[in-house]
């Protein structure tokens, strides 16, 4: 056999089992068609941790509390922000205050420590320049935001360091049983495994071993970024309800800045749109907004389906809009699952810790010139809004699963993601891609291989 175990799909899920199984002494890899792991996160950089209170059923309700303390502390050991915002949930209709009272009788049942009702006096306290007036709302302490795609960068740094080898552009076309094992063939390679973790979505590749229906239930969510220079900013994480179909959220993102999420299944104009952000907003405007996107808002159950564990394979299925939260919990369970079907044993010199990385903007007067004294490059700065440096940037792209793309950099360093938009900093991104991948400049994409900047030269220059 080519390889004990095969984990299909390298987005949070992916990585975080790959993680979770580097310590064994196993021979794995990690199949993922694109360019970088993570790819599918989205963009705007920031995830709620929830703690199952809100969940649908108690399943992924546990499955969200036990996630929400993995990720406490793996953020803690690989040094990544975990910032406790605390979440209000505020009924405006009045007629409608008993969903408050439900969710919280739900909550009590869970037993989940740190969630009160709270009046509007106290909604003021905790959320100053949240401009409502509703009588109650209901509070959990416990909500936080991360970066998402920094964790699942983590997870598969530590894992290479561990042995786990990412395959990256190789796209998954079959999965075929065969006498103790499975056969996967990928647009480049064919492979043998004694066992596969399939973490790709049903809804992207489906194979003959997803015995299990996943009920989709997607809904659009229309998102507004807005720029961290809001005057007010809300600095909690607030959904409002405003009838049966629409809600806002309203995120605080760890880099700054406010994400606003609209989810109505009513086509409105962005004008309408504007108005109803206002409501928990008041001081938003065109000019505050920095962009405009849509995302896909999941509801589906999540669950492992292991009805194959004992031909060696295991399937994630469903879609959640709390996915980060449950991924560390959900590898967990793999872990234990494989832990039943194969004999493993633990690795001796398994290093469960991420490579230092330096954030110069964070850095004091003292350890910025012990930096720079060290590598001139981390005086050199390349992004002017965020004070990003080449250093970091060659370190993003130099370490263990480095970015190759303009994309990847930028998630991993956050350049690009301040008020110019990359529009300053992008040329100098791909000029030093080219020159530490030793690739053409012309060959440098934004994120997947279609996402090429530059089409070709004008001029026969010697350099660009
Ligand atoms: C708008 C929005 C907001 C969200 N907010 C939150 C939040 O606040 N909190 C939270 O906990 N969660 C949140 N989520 C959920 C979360 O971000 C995603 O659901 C999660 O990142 C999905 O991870 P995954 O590993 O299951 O899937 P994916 O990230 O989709 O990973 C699957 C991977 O498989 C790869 N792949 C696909 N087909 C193939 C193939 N044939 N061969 C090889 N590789 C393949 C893909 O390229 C991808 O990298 C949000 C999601 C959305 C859309």
């Amino acid at each position: 056999m080519d390889y004990d175990v095969l984990i299909l799909g390298g987005g949070i899920i992916g990585c975080a089992v790959a993680y979770e199984l580097s310590k064994y002494n196993l021979n794995i890899a990690l199949i993922e068609k694109d360019y970088d792991v993570a790819n599918d996160i989205s963009f705007a950089n920031t995830a709620i941790i929830f703690d199952g209170s809100e969940a649908e059923n108690d399943l992924m309700s546990s499955l969200e509390f036990r996630g929400m303390n993995l990720i406490k502390s793996h953020c803690e050991k690989f040094n990544l922000s975990y910032k406790k915002v605390g979440l209000l949930k505020v009924n405006l209709n009045e007629t409608k205050a008993y969903i408050i009272d439900d969710m919280y009788e739900k909550i009590k049942i869970r037993e989940i420590d740190g969630v009160h009702i709270v009046n509007n006096e106290e909604i003021s306290k905790i959320e100053p320049n949240l401009k409502v007036n509703a009588s109650k709302a209901l509070y959990s302490e416990n909500i936080s935001i991360i970066s998402p795609y920094n964790l699942a960068v983590s997870y598969a740094e530590v894992a290479v360091d561990n042995g786990v080898n990412f395959r990256l552009e190789e796209e998954v076309i079959d999965i075929k049983s065969i006498s103790k094992g499975f056969k996967v063939t990928t647009n480049k390679n064919k492979f043998t495994c004694k066992f596969v973790v399939n973490t790709i979505p049903n809804e992207v590749f489906n194979d003959e071993h997803n015995e299990m229906e996943c009920n989709s239930k997607n809904k659009k969510v229309r998102c507004i970024l807005l720029d961290e220079k809001l005057e007010e900013n809300i600095n909690t994480v607030i959904i409002n309800y405003i009838d049966e179909d629409t809600f806002i959220i309203n995120v605080p993102c760890v880099i700054g800045g406010n994400l606003i999420g609209i989810k109505s299944d009513k086509i409105l104009s962005f004008e309408n749109d504007l108005i109803l952000s206002q409501n928990s907003l008041k001081n938003i405007n065109r000019e505050s907004i920095n962009s405009i996107f849509t995302e896909v808002y999941n509801q589906s159950n999540m669950f492992i389906d292991d009805s194959n564990l004992e031909d060696g394979y295991i399937r994630i299925s469903g879609n959640n809009y709390a996915k980060v939260t449950i991924a560390p919990a959900i590898a967990q369970e793999i872990e234990e699952k494989i832990k039943t079907n194969m004999n493993i044993t633990k690795k001796r010199d398994y290093i469960d810790k991420k490579r230092e990385e330096y954030v110069f903007s964070n850095m004091s007067k003292e350890q910025k010139n012990k930096i720079i004294a060290l590598d001139k490059r981390y005086a050199n700065i390349i992004c002017r809004c965020n004070n990003i440096t080449e250093g970091e940037i060659v370190d993003s792209i130099r370490r263990p699963l480095g970015a190759r793309t303009i994309e990847g950099v930028k998630r991993r360093t956050g350049i690009g993601l301040g008020g110019c938009n990359g529009s300053y900093c992008n040329m100098k991104i791909m000029k030093i891609l080219a020159r530490e991948m030793n690739k053409s400049i012309l060959n440098i994409v934004d994120d997947s291989m279609d996402s090429k900047i530059l089409v070709g030269r004008i001029k026969e220059f010697n350099e660009i």
